[in-house]
């Protein structure tokens, strides 16, 4: 019997998604071959790439607006620092906010390439908020935020009003919410949240703000060489792009970013009425920096820990642990999450409450 999936990634697709995917391993198309053994070069892969390429940018309201997308690989880590080998000039700086681990990784890949300036952070609270208060130097390349942060259930709700370019990682949180996507110069995202399988990295960028650092850049670390080779400088990761344009196509059906939002809110508001109504248990997040994607809470009483797991584990749910440096619970609901599922969680929170 198929679980309720809260894990944070990889993480839950629509089961449209894995059916159709699972069919092009044995017969893409109808060709007698499967999706993993045609070549990327094939006039069918090509398509593929093609559509996802701009069905990226339909879904966030970005096509005909100046953005090239790249499906690449190295995960969302290598952007850490395919960003500033791209983007930071040759002796210049760089300015980060750091609302996460996530954060603090791309911070330090910075590092390497030129003064990177932390404008804020909320490390001393465990990043259980997003920092408002700050100020983007006017000499540095660009900004960098994360919208979502995985780990600790914070999402940014506001993204600084500024003239500096505006870098963001949106690995847990694109095509969840509409937004202005165009306030952005560069957006990355891995693939295994929202999107599809490990494996590749969705990277949007805006047309103009590349080859201006006087740095010389390999070949494979260089956004303009991918963007002249249409993201086929080399082999891409096939399979991962191919169910990456099968969500999107989900997604795409279903009313795209506008109707995937307010399923979204429906099912946070649901699942943190009930995390504020119950008092077995707490919220982590600052209440007006909570996640529509990743909800963080704890048991007030860590004695109930080993019931309320058998529970959850009998009701056929599963990953829901908390990431090891925040403890207690965390129910990722990203878009594929059915609002059935949440309300499993919820039932087995209250029959929680009845039992004890
Ligand atoms: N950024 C965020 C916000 C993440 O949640 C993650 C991991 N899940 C990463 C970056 C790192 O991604 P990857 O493992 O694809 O390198």
């Amino acid at each position: 019997m198929k679980k309720h999936n809260f894990s944070a990634g990889p993480s839950i697709l629509p089961q449209e998604v894995f059916k159709k995917a699972s069919q092009a391993v044995l017969d893409f198309n109808n060709s007698g071959l499967s999706i993993l053994e045609i070549s990327h070069r094939s006039k069918d892969f090509v398509a593929v790439m093609d559509e996802a390429r701009a069905l990226a940018l339909e879904l966030l309201g970005l096509e005909g607006k100046g953005y090239q997308a790249l499906f690449l690989q190295g995960g969302a880590s290598l952007e850490f620092l395919r960003v500033p080998y791209n983007l930071m000039k040759e002796g210049g700086k760089a300015a980060y906010l750091e609302t996460g681990t996530w954060a603090t990784g791309a911070i330090k890949q910075a590092k390497q390439f030129g003064e990177t300036i932390v404008v804020a952070t909320s490390k001393e609270e465990n990043f259980s908020y997003v920092p408002k208060k700050y100020e983007i130097p006017s000499d540095v390349s660009y900004f960098h935020c994360t919208s979502n942060n995985t780990i600790f259930g914070t999402q940014m709700k506001e993204f600084p009003k500024t003239d500096i370019p505006l870098v963001c990682d949106m690995s847990s949180d694109i095509f969840s919410r509409k937004i202005d996507y165009s306030q952005f110069s560069l957006i990355y995202a891995g693939a295994q949240k929202n999107m599809g399988p490990a494996g590749t990295t969705l990277v949007i960028i805006k047309d103009g703000i590349l080859n201006k650092t006087g740095r010389s850049i390999p070949s494979i670390l260089d956004y303009s060489q991918h963007i002249s080779k249409e993201s086929m400088l080399n082999t891409p990761p096939v399979f991962a792009v191919y169910t990456s344009l099968l969500t999107m196509q989900w997604l795409k059906n279903l009313g795209g970013v506008d109707a995937i939002e307010k399923i979204n809110e429906t099912k946070a508001n649901l699942l943190y009425k009930e995390i504020d109504r119950n008092p077995l248990f707490k919220g982590v997040a600052k209440t007006e920096d909570r996640s529509l994607m990743n909800v963080t809470f704890t048991l007030n009483n860590p004695e109930y820990q080993e019931i309320f797991d058998k529970m959850w584990k009998e009701a056929n749910i599963s990953g829901i642990n908390g990431h090891r440096s925040v403890g207690g619970y965390r129910a990722s609901i990203y878009n594929a999450m059915p609002i059935e599922s949440v309300e499993v969680l919820i039932n087995v929170m209250k029959d929680l409450e009845n039992k004890i």
